[in-house]
């Protein structure tokens, strides 16, 4: 018989996946089970390890769920047959989560449990568009309260003479259905009909939006634009300073949807950047990185590192196939030996120095035509080069330099593969931007999506640098942004200020 294993009550925060804890992020991370509700960002759900069991146990109001009940059984019942269970919750795992009865029957059932606190929706949502919960000028207090938790009490059991302090920042949670009750409970107490009201919806994401009114408007307002949950609702003056202070919902990329179309190991910095930026990351790769067709080259190479004067790097993935060959053969960087190294561009460099590898020569455009240049003039006819890339790669380089005499071998440490998967196309439709980092990321999803260079028309499409534009062009599509420093940063700041000079057009 299995001991009891663990529950840890997370919180996953109010949606930017930024705003997880590493602590919960170690959690989810070593989980088996992995227990969640739709408030759960997929980029946070995405942290669990791929071999474990993930169950969606809604919550969102009409959709098909477990109760409250069957959700505390089936983590007691985890726990109990030995399971390492994260019950991972929006916001913070005690505001108005129910994480209290949780525990409660955790503790009843002898399940060891954790408590991982979240940052709360009801202090990031109004901090992520520009409203501070306290600040001097209004207010010395805050209180937090549910418009409707138990359907028996409801909003009727606050102490509204209470509640109604304009010089208290007051905040409701789970009121939309109630804001017309509640407007009036606080209007009866003597609330200013001009004390300001803001409403943010999908706080911390990029769909968040946000609604500024007052007592007195905010009810019709709300009819008028149709604002729905989930959303917090702010009363005080705190409101006023979102004119002031806003700084999320008005950056430039804010709420696009951006496709990001290289293979997933690569994906995740221009992802987490893109959701710094206020924009809506959907992961799509295009192709993927696998060994290649025969790998003996790139071994035989490796176990003769040290013969090269020069060891050419074209890619940060070719650096990684490189060590895990050496590694597999249970050497490591002396390998190299008193070769010389060069890296085609500042990512590959940075790969190699996290290997510990600082390379010798980094051109200062990223293309094979610099580096060419560049090793020519550091090496002697004599001198052997290895160039130590990707199976399909251009051989510009290698032909340069072998028609200046150089002795030159080309070896394959890995191959890209075109990826089938219908749910690009749909994925290319909803998104407002399209990015491609390669060549052959584009050709794969021009595969994958009929009727690509239409839909262009209304998209933003975005490359990494020319060579992969001009593959784009080639392709029939309009490229709208090329970066001018060919990273992930690169990429985002071109995108960025294409975005502000839309943005600046009248
Ligand atoms: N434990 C959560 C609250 C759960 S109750 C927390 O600490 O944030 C669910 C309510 O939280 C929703 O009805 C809504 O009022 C609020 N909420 C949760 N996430 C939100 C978000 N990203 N933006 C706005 N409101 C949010």
């Amino acid at each position: 018989m299995t001991g009891p294993g663990k529950v840890w009550l997370v919180g996953a925060g109010p949606g930017d996946p930024g705003l997880l804890t590493l602590k919960a992020a170690r959690a989810i991370g070593a989980c088996d089970t992995l227990v969640y509700d739709y408030l759960a960002s997929p980029a946070i759900v995405a942290l669990a390890p791929a071999a474990a069991e993930k169950i969606y146990v809604g919550k969102k109001a009409g959709a098909h769920t477990l109760s409250q009940d069957e959700i505390t059984a089936l983590i007691v019942q985890l726990g109990l047959a030995g399971k390492r269970v994260v019950r991972l919750k929006g916001g913070d795992v005690f505001v108005f989560a129910r994480g209290g009865e949780e525990a409660a029957e955790l503790h009843a059932a002898g399940v060891p449990f954790e408590i991982v606190p979240g940052i709360t929706s009801a202090i990031a949502a109004p901090a992520y568009a520009g409203i501070p919960i306290t600040h001097r000028d209004h207010n010395t207090s805050f209180t937090i309260a549910t418009g409707h938790e138990d359907p028996t009490k409801g909003y009727s059991s606050l102490d509204f003479a209470k509640l109604a302090n304009p010089t208290q920042t007051l905040v409701f949670l789970m009121a939309m259905g109630s804001l017309g009750g509640i407007v009036a409970k606080l209007r009866e107490h003597g609330m200013p009909g001009d004390l300001p009201v803001g409403i943010v919806r999908e706080g911390t994401k990029p769909t968040q939006e946000t609604l500024v009114a007052t007592l007195d408007t905010v009810v019709a307002e709300v009819e008028r634009t149709h604002f729905a949950a989930p959303a917090i609702v702010v009363f005080g003056n705190v409101v006023r300073e979102r004119e002031a202070i806003r700084w999320f919902d008005n950056t430039p990329l804010f709420g696009k949807r951006v496709l990001v179309t290289r293979p997933r190991d690569a994906a995740d910095e221009l992802a987490t950047k893109f959701w710094e930026a206020g924009a809506e990351p959907v992961l799509a790769p295009t192709i993927e990185i696998v060994a290649p067709d025969d790998a003996q080259p790139a071994r035989d190479a490796i176990a003769a590192l040290a013969t090269y004067a020069w060891v050419v790097f074209t890619s940060a993935n070719g650096v990684d196939a490189c060590f895990a060959s050496i590694g597999a053969s249970g050497g490591d960087a002396r390998r190299f030996g008193g070769a010389r190294i060069a890296a085609i561009g500042p990512k590959t460099a940075e790969r190699l120095a996290a290997h510990g590898i600082r390379p010798d020569f980094v051109p200062g455009q990223y293309v094979a035509e610099d580096v060419a240049a560049g090793l020519l003039a550091k090496t002697g006819t004599t001198d052997r080069v290895l160039v130590f890339g990707a199976q399909e790669m251009r051989d510009t380089l290698a032909a340069t330099l072998r028609a200046r005499g150089r002795a030159v071998d080309v070896v394959a440490g890995y191959q890209t593969r075109a990826v089938r998967d219908e749910r690009i196309a749909e994925f290319a439709e909803t998104c407002d931007v399209w990015t491609f980092a390669s060549g052959s990321a584009v050709t794969s999803f021009l595969d994958n999506v009929p009727g690509a260079a239409d839909l262009a028309q209304d998209k933003i499409v975005a490359c990494i640098g020319p060579i992969t534009a001009a593959a784009a062009r080639d392709a029939g599509l309009t490229v709208d942004v090329v970066a001018d420093t060919f990273t992930a940063e690169g990429l985002l700041a071109a995108l960025e200020a294409s975005a502000a000079r839309v943005h600046a057009t009248p």
